[in-house]
């Protein structure tokens, strides 16, 4: 409302300039006319015109109308030059800053919910440099002054930068046109004032800052290698720290384009991914499952039995997962594709050195052009009071623990509601363990909309998951021979007799230990990276969980192609990193998948949205598949098909997702997926009437409705 009647205020002053033709008062002639008449009443009262002068100044460039230029000759005529450029630097910063603020007032809400995805580069440009380009939008008098306030208003510039920087950057081209006033007499035209070379000589000091930017990165650049000294020779192009995802693809890329690379790894080739991850945890989910359906199996017609396992044979098979699957990550396969794998410690020791200190116990000294840190990330263990007392696992050592088991734990703690946490904790409760699960939140997949993390709470409560939220571990203890960890909740404590415990509360990224505290190499919760994955050495890139910010395989993979691409040809061209689609999936039962926006996403970023769902209870096959639950909810633009991201909830919801994500990734809309053919029955076809929905929702009402009357009048 108040939007409403300060946008009218503005529309009638305005239109009522135009209306009383009030310009005609604000052209060159106008004033060389009153000249005079206005010199004799600034000799009466002087300080009475200065202020009126100002605050029409202040009122026209507030308001964007046109006569800004003949208020400042106006003002060098009458107060000479000193006193001129003051009283116009100040009432041209102000009513331009009047303008920011009306225009942030009226539209930019509007304006960034409504394309808010498209502007996030402007936005963090701003964010980043937005001083820089307004002074040198201020400096080059060319740019229309009124389109820059109120341009300026839509982006999330601070008012206070908005407006010194305007009056810096306005006072060369403040001076030249009040100096242009005091001879007004000599002026026969506006555009004389102005001089190609005059007009040459603003550019020239507008963009200097921008040079002067470059220059002060590509010196800090330089500052950096100041105190080593570089080799006169190479002898690799690449060599790449860390065996697991991201490093493999980035050592395959090298190879592909004929680089000379080296890939170093210090334990298991394939990383976390092979070893402890997603190919254990995987496995262990897919025996847990058939567990699950063989208990349900009256579900299908079946005779329900009791499903008969033997737990260390369900681990063996894990074991057995992972050393099927290792030849694609092996040592054999990365050199026949022309890697050279050393197995082995590796230690950064200046930009171009890396010191490898081998498993046998040898030390291979290599320089290399550049360098990619993939290092990974391991589990964080929380310092709770007596943990390393009673004794736990994590995603590093469960496999090989619980291999040993005949079977699984009894009562198993399970710290954490993350993703890993919940694929855990479900899989084991499936396997015959009775687990605890511990979440200090006040929900599990915090990173999920509120009904995803409801469902996942249901499906692991009816698979006998105990899911504690909004409890805090506070510390472990031992009697008797017996293991407890003592829960918070509201100020009041209990405790939780357990067999084994299993921290999942999160994976920090490997930064110490192999040189990148020697070489200052920034550090926080990862590797400090710009976006082409550079660290503060142009010549050392990291890729994957220890860049962050996320920790898939997938993401691993991509930024290794950024990282080598980036290191073997950024001299030149270089490409940042592109995060705009990025998926995921959390695979406990029904599976979660994901890609961009999710409802709290939108809301917290200020992203208008529509939402439209389509529960998957409806469809065809996955009612014969006796797995009808669930639901594919996508976010679309209002009134566009337009996705802004999508999220499922079912069975192989990770395999459903890749339809939108090669949408969203190639600019495809709703639309086009519901003039898809999918086959029938699939599950598949959940995503087209997903897109049904939507185009139910925006149907012609207008044209239905004169379609409706065209066929009575057919029917005669
Ligand atoms: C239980 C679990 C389940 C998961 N499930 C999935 C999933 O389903 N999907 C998914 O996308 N992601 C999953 N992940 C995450 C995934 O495993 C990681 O994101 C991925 O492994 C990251 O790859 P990376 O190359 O960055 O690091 P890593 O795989 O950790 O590889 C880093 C390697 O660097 C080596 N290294 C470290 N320092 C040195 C050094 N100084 N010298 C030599 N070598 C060194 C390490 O030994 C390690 O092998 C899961 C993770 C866990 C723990």
């Amino acid at each position: 409302m108040k939007r409403a009647l300060l946008a009218l205020l503005i529309l009638v002053l305005v239109v009522s300039f135009f209306a009383f033709d009030l310009g005609r008062f604000l052209t060159l002639e106008s004033l060389k006319q009153s000249q005079h008449d206005f010199a004799a009443l600034k000799a009466q009262s002087p300080w009475m015109v200065a202020a009126v002068g100002f605050a029409l100044y202040v009122i026209v460039a507030a308001l964007s109308l046109p006569g800004a230029l003949i208020m400042t000759l106006a003002m060098g005529a009458l107060f000479g030059l000193v006193m001129g450029t003051l009283l116009v630097s100040f009432a041209s910063s102000i009513g331009a800053t009047l303008a920011f603020l009306a225009s942030r007032f009226v539209f930019r809400d509007t304006v960034q919910q409504r394309f808010g995805d498209k502007l996030k580069a402007i936005n963090n440009g701003i964010a980043k440099d937005g001083a820089l380009y307004l002074f040198t939008l201020r400096l080059i008098p060319v740019f229309p002054f009124f389109l820059v306030n109120l341009l300026m208003g839509l982006t999330p510039m601070r008012t206070r930068t908005f407006y010194w920087v305007s009056q810096v950057g306005m006072l060369a081209g403040t001076l030249v046109f009040v100096n242009a006033g005091t001879q007004l007499a000599q002026l026969q035209s506006l555009s004389g004032i102005l001089s190609p070379g005059l007009l040459f000589s603003f550019l020239l000091l507008g963009v200097f800052p921008m040079i002067a930017k470059k220059i002060t990165a590509w010196l800090q650049r330089r500052r950096v290698y100041a105190k080593w000294n570089s080799p006169a020779q190479f002898d690799r192009n690449l060599i790449v720290i860390g065996g697991g995802a991201g490093g493999l693809v980035s050592s395959y890329i090298a190879s592909v384009v004929n680089a000379k690379v080296t890939l170093i790894e210090a334990n298991k080739m394939g990383g976390d991914c092979l070893n402890y991850g997603c190919v254990p945890s995987k496995a262990l989910i897919k025996s847990a499952k058939l567990a699950h359906q063989i208990r349900h199996a009256d579900h299908y017609g079946l005779e329900t039995n009791e499903a008969k396992f033997s737990f260390r044979k369900v681990m063996a098979r894990v074991h057995e997962v992972i050393r099927t699957v290792a030849p694609h990550d092996s040592v054999e396969r990365f050199t026949g594709l022309g890697v050279e794998v050393l197995q082995g410690y590796a230690r950064i020791t200046d930009p171009w050195t890396v010191e490898v200190k081998l498993n046998d116990g040898a030390i291979q000294v290599l320089t290399t052009r550049s360098i990619i840190i993939a290092t990974g990330a391991r589990p964080f263990v929380p310092p709770l009071p007596g943990l390393d007392e009673v004794g736990y696992v994590t995603s590093d050592t469960l496999w090989d623990e619980f291999v040993k088991l005949d079977t699984a734990p009894a009562r198993l703690v399970v710290l954490g509601g993350g993703p890993i946490g919940c694929e855990l904790a479900q899989s084991f409760a499936r396997l015959g363990s009775h687990v605890t699960q511990i979440e200090k939140g006040s929900r599990i997949m915090v990173r999920e909309d509120s009904e995803v993390s409801e469902l996942a709470r249901a499906s692991l409560t009816a698979d006998g998951v105990d899911v504690l939220i909004d409890h805090k571990a506070v510390r472990c203890e031992q009697e008797d021979g017996h293991k407890y960890i003592v829960v918070e909740q509201d100020g009041k404590s209990r405790r939780i007799e357990f067999d084994a415990l299993l921290c999942a509360v999160g994976r920090v990224a490997r930064l110490t230990g192999y040189g990148l505290e020697e070489l200052g190499i920034e550090t926080q919760r990862t590797v400090v990276t710009n976006d082409y994955l550079e660290t503060i050495y142009p010549n050392i890139f990291a890729a994957g969980d220890v860049a962050g910010p996320y920790q898939f395989t997938h993401t691993a993979a991509h930024q290794g192609w950024y990282a080598t691409v980036n290191a073997l040809f950024g001299d030149f061209w270089k490409f940042k990193a592109d995060y705009s689609v990025v998926p995921w999936s959390t695979f406990i039962d029904p599976e979660v998948a994901r890609v961009g926006l999710n409802e709290q996403e939108a809301r917290e970023q200020g992203i208008a949205y529509e939402v439209v769902k389509y529960g998957i209870d409806e469809l065809d096959r996955a009612i014969a598949d006796g797995t009808a639950y669930g639901f594919v909810k996508v976010l679309t633009v209002p009134g566009k098909d337009k996705i802004l991201g999508v999220t499922i909830v079912g069975e192989h919801a990770g395999d459903l997702l890749v339809e939108f994500v090669l949408a969203m990734q190639h600019g495809l809309g709703l639309n086009k997926i519901l003039g898809t053919i999918h086959i029938y029955p699939t599950l598949a076809e959940a995503n087209k009437y997903a897109a049904g929905e939507w185009k139910r929702a925006h149907a012609p009402q207008k044209v239905l409705a004169w379609l409706k009357r065209y066929h009575t009048w057919k029917r005669g």
